[in-house]
C-alpha cells in the first residue's frame, strides 16, 4: 500500500512522527512520505522507525502557497534526507508569520465573545508551528466548542470570523525554489480546493511535476477528472489519505484506482522523484543559483 500525504505532531497532526509510522506500517503501507505543513522537524524521528521496520520513507512537505489569492497546497518530495536542508532553512521563517498570525487569530476570537489566549494554544501545538486545527483543539479543550468540525464551521473555516489567512508566498516562487532544490511537487487535494484545469495549468507552466489524483477525499469522479487532465497535460500523478491523526480520515488501505492508491502510482513517482533530484543542477545554472 501507498500513502504519500500524512501529518505528525511535528505540524498539525496528533500521533507522534514514529508512532505514524508505526500505524501506517499495521495498516499495510509500504512507501510512505511524511509530508507535514511547512517543516521537517519529524523526519529524524520517523526515519528511524521507519528503518526499523523496513518501510520505505521519503522525506516530504507540504508547502502553503497562493495561487490567484487563493490558498494553494504543494505537495514536495525529495528522493533523500540529505536534500532537504535548503528548502528546511528557508520554510522556518514561516513560523513565525504563523506566531503573529495566533495573536491575531486570539485578538478576533476575543471580539467574538471566546476568550482564549495564544498560551492555551501553544500549549496543545507543543514544538509545532502554529496550524488551525491545534486552535480549533485548544477551543475543544476550553469547552467553546464540542469538536473540531464546530470550531471550523462557527470560527475557523476559510472566510470565517476568526480566519485570519496565510499570508503564503506565490506558487510560482515556490515552485522556482523547490525545484532548484531537488524537489518533486504535486498539487495537494486539487479537486477538493476546487482547481480546475486552467490553475493547473498555470502551475505546470510554473513548473509543477504532478496532482495528487489519488487524495483520500476525492471521489471516483474527482479521480477521473483530475486523472485526465494529467493525461492532457503530461504530469505525473501522486496519492495519499491526507492523515491527521483525529479527523476519521485513515491511511490509504486500498490500491483501488477509486478508493485507494494504485500500486502503478509508486513505480512512475519515485522514478520522478529521482528525476527531479537529477535535474535540480541544471535548474540552478538556469537559475543563475551557485550550486
Ligand atoms: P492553516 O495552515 O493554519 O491555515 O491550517 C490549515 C489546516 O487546517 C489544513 O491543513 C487542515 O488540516 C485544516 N482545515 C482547513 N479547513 C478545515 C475545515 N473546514 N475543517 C477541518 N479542518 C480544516
Ligand atoms: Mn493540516
Ligand atoms: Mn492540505
Ligand atoms: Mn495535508
Amino acid at each position: 500500500m501507498i500513502d504519500l500525504h500524512t501529518h505528525s505532531t511535528a505540524s498539525d497532526g496528533t500521533l507522534s512522527p514514529a508512532a505514524l509510522v508505526r500505524a501506517a506500517y499495521r495498516a499495510g503501507v509500504r512507501l510512505l512520505a511524511l509530508s507535514d505543513h511547512d517543516t521537517f522537524d519529524g523526519i529524524v524521528e520517523a526515519r528511524e522507525t521507519a528503518r526499523d521496520l523496513g518501510i520505505c520513507l521519503l522525506p516530504a512537505v507540504e508547502v502553503t502557497t497562493t495561487l490567484c489569492g487563493r490558498t494553494c497546497h504543494i505537495l514536495a518530495y525529495f528522493q533523500d534526507f540529505g536534500l532537504v536542508q535548503r528548502t528546511a532553512a528557508r520554510l522556518e521563517e514561516l513560523r513565525r508569520v504563523r506566531e503573529n498570525r495566533l495573536v491575531e487569530t486570539c485578538e478576533r476570537l476575543r471580539k467574538l465573545g471566546v476568550d482564549i489566549l495564544p498560551g492555551d494554544v501553544r500549549k496543545v501545538a507543543g514544538r509545532a508551528a502554529i496550524h488551525r486545527p491545534h486552535i480549533a483543539r485548544a477551543l475543544m479543550q476550553q469547552g467553546f466548542v464540542t469538536s473540531t468540525e464546530e470550531a471550523f464551521r462557527r470560527f475557523l473555516r476559510d472566510g470565517g470570523p476568526a480566519h485570519v489567512k496565510f499570508d503564503s508566498p506565490d506558487s510560482r516562487e515556490e515552485i522556482w525554489r523547490l525545484r532548484e532544490e531537488g524537489a518533486y511537487t504535486s498539487l495537494a487535494h486539487a479537486a477538493l480546493d476546487r482547481f480546475d484545469e486552467t490553475h493547473i495549468r498555470t502551475l505546470a507552466a510554473q513548473g509543477l511535476d504532478a496532482v495528487e489524483v489519488y487524495h483520500s477525499e476525492h471521489s471516483p469522479i474527482d479521480r477521473q477528472r483530475m486523472k485526465a487532465i494529467c493525461e492532457r497535460l503530461d504530469l505525473g500523478m501522486t496519492g495519499g489519505s491526507d492523515y491527521h491523526g483525529d479527523t476519521g480520515c485513515r491511511f490509504c488501505e486500498d490500491s483501488s484506482d477509486s478508493r485507494g492508491v494504485p500500486e502503478i502510482i509508486g513505480e512512475n513517482f519515485l522514478k520522478g522523484v529521482k528525476r527531479a533530484m537529477d535535474l535540480a543542477p541544471s535548474v540552478r545554472k538556469q537559475h543563475g543559483v551557485q550550486s
